[in-house]
């Protein structure tokens, strides 16, 4: 039986991937599970899947958890400590569902300690994409995208000869707000933003993608990935969201991936390690679709999406400090103290002042990644309250 644990198992991901597992109980054996506020669905989901560890990141929660399991034989921890002795469980896959760059930690030690990482946690491809690689072939570990765009593209180059690939295309369906105008984004709430028109996701990645912050961090995902350069990596706007991405090939062929916007399949693929699973979603009819639309994204409208081209071009600790000062600025957009548009312009002035002090030009090395991170939150800070 295959080992598996859940890092984020009450999140949306977390839970797809919960339900995947309970449909072919017999093949998986879940060892540990972590989670943070939820602690209800954290708790029935161990007693569900009989999993061994739990672990939630509120210290606050860890006695209502321990309560709640007791009597029961599974090993209780809590706090940023739990979840790494979580993560250190030996298992042979781990599904590395954390939202934020408060994923990294987690998803280094689950390889250190030897495990085949599914990352959905794009933000620790983002800040410390060459330190996650570097790890993985050390150990001699599989990481595996999760993301549907970076599953898409892996499906359509397999078994190609690298250097014929002469680009790739995500797709971006448009999020929340495509067909409304920039001067309606102006005073668009949270709550607007959290509903998202094809895909049933976490609220920060659907605000995300309403933004394209979501597609901004998706295509430096792909380029540590997938090895590219920021002229190899194109995004297209297809509201349909049936096409993940497409690679093109140096003869002008192109290979498009087309699948449902359901998560289940780019984690049943992660899950068995790229080989393909029955599953029981619904089949797509291209004939009831009809048409499929791809368009280039409004820039104007859009500003976040250069902001993460230009992360590719200057390299080195630009990726830490953007996905950090984006979380600074979404958690501002949800206390209500920025606007919507707020969030590119404080992520801009951010990346503009850390870019002119050099102070993005060092080694990505862990510690420096860790200090890049607290001081880009703290000078987005700055820029949300002059705001
Ligand atoms: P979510 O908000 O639904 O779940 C997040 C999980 O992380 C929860 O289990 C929560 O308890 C846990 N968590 C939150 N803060 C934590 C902390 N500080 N320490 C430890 N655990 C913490 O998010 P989601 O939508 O499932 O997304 C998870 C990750 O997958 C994100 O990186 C997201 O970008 C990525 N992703 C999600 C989807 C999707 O369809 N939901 C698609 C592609 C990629
Ligand atoms: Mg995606």
């Amino acid at each position: 039986m295959k080992k598996i644990s859940i890092l984020g198992a009450t999140g949306s991901i977390g839970q797809n991937t919960l339900d995947l597992i309970t449909s072919t109980k017999d093949e998986f054996e879940v060892v540990a599970l972590t989670g943070s506020q939820n602690i209800k669905l954290l708790a029935q989901s161990a007693i569900d899947s009989n999993a061994k560890i739990v672990a939630t990141y509120d210290e606050s929660k860890f006695n209502e958890l321990k309560e709640i399991l007791s009597g029961r034989n599974i090993k209780v921890l809590g706090g940023k400590n739990g979840i790494l002795e979580a993560s250190s469980a030996k298992v042979d896959w781990v599904m590395s569902a954390i939202v934020g760059s408060a994923g990294l930690l987690p998803g280094l030690t689950a390889m250190q300690a030897g495990a085949n990482v599914a990352l959905a946690n794009k933000e620790s491809m983002v800040a410390a994409g060459s330190i996650m690689k570097k790890v993985s072939q050390e150990k001699g570990v599989k990481l595996l995208p999760v993301d549907s765009e970076h599953s898409a593209v892996s499906q359509v180059i397999r078994g190609e000869d690298r250097e014929t690939l002469e680009k790739i295309i995500i797709t971006a369906s448009g999020g929340a707000f495509r067909n409304r105008s920039i001067e309606e984004l102006e005073k668009v709430t949270p709550y607007e933003a959290s509903k998202h028109p094809n895909w049933d996701m976490g609220q920060r990645i659907t605000i995300d993608s309403a933004s394209l912050f979501n597609k901004a961090l998706e295509i430096i995902e792909a380029k540590e990935f997938f090895n590219l350069n920021h002229s190899e990596i194109n995004v297209l706007i297809h509201p349909q969201s049936i096409v993940h991405a497409i690679a093109c090939f140096h003869d002008q062929g192109m290979k498009a991936h087309l699948g449902p916007a359901d998560m289940k399949h780019a984690i049943a693929y992660a899950l068995h390690e790229e080989k393909r699973f029955r599953l029981p979603l619904k089949e797509i009819n291209l004939s009831e679709i009809g048409t499929l639309n791809f368009y280039e994204p409004d820039v104007t409208k859009y500003p976040a999406l250069e902001l993460g081209f230009n992360v590719i071009r200057h390299g080195g600790l630009a990726g830490a400090a953007f996905n950090a000062a984006k979380e600074e600025a979404l958690d501002n957009f949800l206390n209500l103290k920025l606007s919507f548009l707020g969030m590119s312009d404080v992520v801009s002035a951010t990346m503009d002042e850390l870019t002119a002090s050099n102070k993005l030009d060092q080694v990505v090395e862990l510690e420096a990644v860790m200090e890049i991170d607290l001081l880009a939150r703290s000078v987005a800070k700055q820029y949300v309250e002059k705001y």
